[in-house]
């Protein structure tokens, strides 16, 4: 009976380390996949001071325009109207709102003992947002969703490892993978408005169903990552641990690949109804 002997420490925002490790193989990647839009585009130019502690590492895919379209053009024409009656009424100004922290689901504890794939999906975590009207919400979100700096609302973060061990056969002297367990753990962020209208729980239905997509997305890899795992053939014992890993990590190319799709088919949960 072999064990590989590597862990890895969860790095988020789509990067894989390596660290060395005693007993047990275990390998760490953690997808941020972001996600869910806002199709309130107009705060998408709002300049902000750059966290960027926070988000180092964060690539932007390129989707992010597509957040932009359709509801750029309310607030013009709002202005362009004469305004009839209603005079500017100053709103109150409403409270402000703290900045959420990104979701930073730590990897799973897996164990050879309880192979299979190991799910937690902890409770979503909530910003707050404040004001009486759905744009002083808009522009709440831009202010303090720490994702992309403002420009979406929602967030899926998933930490995705795996672990196996493996033996060597007596009679081909190649190795084989004998019990593989994969960890996938899910965190959500989400705005929360302090004083909802049927609008916003529209929003935050169609959101969570857009974040609930990602998140089943990132089971379905490590499903996939479980069966590759369990069905590789024997391999030459040197390598057996790296192309392991090789396997899981292409599942996780695909995932991300997969997850940007969607956002792009999806417009970040616009077509779904996500959009204020
Ligand atoms: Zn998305």
């Amino acid at each position: 009976m072999i064990s590989l002997h590597t862990l890895c420490k969860p790095v988020f925002h789509s990067h894989v380390c390596h660290y060395p490790f005693k007993t047990v193989a275990l390998r760490v990647v953690i997808e941020t996949l972001i996600l869910a839009a806002l199709a309130f585009a107009a705060m998408s130019g709002i300049a902000q001071a750059s966290p960027t502690a926070n988000t180092p590492t964060i690539q932007t895919p390129p989707q992010t325009q597509n957040a932009v379209p359709q509801t750029l053009q309310t607030p013009v024409q709002a202005a362009n109207t004469p305004q009839p009656q209603t005079p500017a009424q100053s709103q109150p100004a409403a409270p402000k709102c703290v900045k959420g922290s990104m979701p930073q689901p730590a990897a799973l504890p897996l164990s050879n003992q309880q192979p299979g794939v190991k799910v937690v999906v902890d409770a979503p975590n909530y910003y707050t947002v404040f004001g009486t009207t759905i744009s002083q919400a808009k522009a709440q979100i831009a202010q303090c969703s720490p994702v992309e700096n403002g420009r979406y609302a929602a967030v899926t973060t998933s930490a995705i490892n795996w672990q196996f061990s493996y033996y060597k056969d007596s009679t081909t002297l190649q190795c084989k993978i004998s019990t593989v367990a994969v960890g996938v753990h899910t965190a959500f962020l989400y705005p929360s408005w302090n004083t909802p209208n049927q609008q916003w729980r529209t929003f935050m239905a169609s959101i969570t169903i857009h974040e609930q997509g990602h998140a089943a997305m990132d089971l379905a890899a490590a499903n996939a990552i479980l069966t590759d795992l369990q069905t590789m053939p024997l391999t030459d014992c040197a390598t057996i641990g790296a192309a392991a890993d090789y396997r899981a990590n292409g599942h996780i190319a695909a995932l991300r690949q997969a997850n940007a799709s969607y956002d792009t088919d999806t417009n970040h949960g616009a077509t779904q109804g996500a959009r204020l």
